[in-house]
C-alpha cells in the first residue's frame, strides 16, 4: 500500500515519523476518518470543513490541503481500493522546545486508506451492546470540531467496554449529562421524536450525525437536541450509535436495559444507505 507524506506518495515501508514529531510526543494534531464507498468518499467537504476548523483551532496552518481531495484519490487509485477506510492525519510537526510552540516548524501531513472493515450484518440486525463509562468527557462545548490525536480518554473508555463484553461506552460530562461513544455519537427515540445531545454538552459534531439528524422529518420523526441523562436514555424506545464507519448501528442493551430493534432505527438506517447509494455509486 501506498500513503502519502508532505508531498510524496511513497510504499508503506518506508513512511518514518520523526522522533521529534509533537503527534507522536503530545497527541498535538488532527485527524479525520473517512469512508469510500465505489471509489467515491462520502461527504468529503464536510470532513476537510470539520479538519480545518480543527486545524484553525489549534494554530496549525499546513500548506498545501487545498490538494487534499485530489491525493486521496490518487492514493484510492494507486492502492486500487474503491471500498476503503481513509485517514487524513495533520500534525503540528517537530517539536522547538519542550511544548512551547515553534511557528516555523512546517506541519506534518499524512494520508493512508485501508480496506474498510464495517460491523458484521448481524450487529446491525440485532444490536450492540453499550456500557456508561467511568470516565467523564473532557470535550469543551467549543470543541466540536476537534478530533484530535490527544485520544486518550476514548482510548480507555472503549477499553473499558471491551474488558466489560460491551462494543461501546458512552461517556458523561461533569453534569451528567450523555455525551458521546469512544468513537461514536449516540441517538435515542421516543414517541416518535429523535433525540441526540446537544453539542454544548460536549460532543463532537460527527459528520454521520450530521446526516442523520437532515434524514429524522423523512423518517416521520421529530427531531430535539436535548441534554439527556442516562436514566432519560434508559426510558428511550430505540437507541443507536453513529459514526462514519459504522453508519447506524442499533443498540440492544445499556448496562442490563435491553432496547428493541425498532422500525425507526432500521428506516433511518436504510434512509442512510440509500443516501450513500445516491452519493456514491454502486
Ligand atoms: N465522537 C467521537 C469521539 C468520534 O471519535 C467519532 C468518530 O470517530 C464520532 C463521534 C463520530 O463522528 P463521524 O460521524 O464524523 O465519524
Amino acid at each position: 500500500m501506498y500513503v502519502y507524506m508532505n508531498g510524496e506518495f511513497i510504499p508503506e515501508e518506508r513512511a518514518c515519523v520523526s522522533p521529534f514529531d509533537r503527534g507522536f510526543l503530545y497527541g498535538d494534531g488532527v485527524f479525520e476518518t473517512l469512508r469510500a464507498y465505489n471509489g467515491r468518499v462520502f461527504r468529503l467537504n464536510e470532513h476537510l470543513q470539520r479538519l480545518r476548523a480543527g486545524l484553525e483551532y489549534l494554530h496549525i496552518r499546513p500548506e498545501g490541503l487545498d490538494r487534499i481531495e485530489e491525493i486521496l484519490y490518487e492514493l484510492l487509485s494507486l492502492n486500487s481500493i474503491s471500498d476503503a477506510y481513509a485517514r487524513i492525519s495533520v500534525t503540528r510537526g517537530s517539536t522547538g522546545r519542550g511544548i512551547n510552540i515553534d511557528r516555523d516548524s512546517p506541519p506534518n501531513i499524512v494520508v493512508f486508506t485501508r480496506r474498510v472493515y464495517p460491523p458484521g450484518e448481524d450487529l446491525y440486525e440485532q444490536g450492540v451492546e453499550l456500557v456508561i463509562s467511568k470516565r467523564i468527557n473532557q470535550r469543551l462545548p467549543d470543541e466540536y470540531n476537534l478530533k484530535s490525536h490527544s485520544f486518550l480518554n476514548y482510548i480507555l473508555a472503549k477499553y473499558e467496554a471491551t474488558y466489560r463484553g460491551a462494543y461501546e461506552a458512552i461517556l458523561l460530562n461533569r453534569e451528567g449529562h450523555v455525551t458521546e461513544g469512544s468513537v461514536s455519537n449516540i441517538f435515542c427515540v421516543k414517541e416518535d421524536r429523535l433525540y441526540t445531545p446537544p453539542l454544548r454538552s460536549g460532543v463532537l459534531r460527527g459528520i454521520t450525525r450530521e446526516v442523520v439528524k437532515g434524514l429524522a422529518g423523512m423518517a416521520g420523526l421529530s427531531l430535539a437536541e436535548k441534554e439527556l441523562l442516562p436514566g432519560e436514555l434508559m426510558e428511550a424506545e430505540e437507541v443507536f450509535i453513529t459514526n462514519t464507519i459504522i453508519e447506524v448501528l442499533p443498540v440492544r442493551e445499556i448496562e442490563g436495559r435491553r432496547f428493541g430493534v425498532g422500525s425507526a432505527t432500521k428506516t433511518i438506517q436504510g434512509l442512510y444507505r440509500e443516501l450513500v447509494k445516491r452519493e456514491c455509486g454502486g
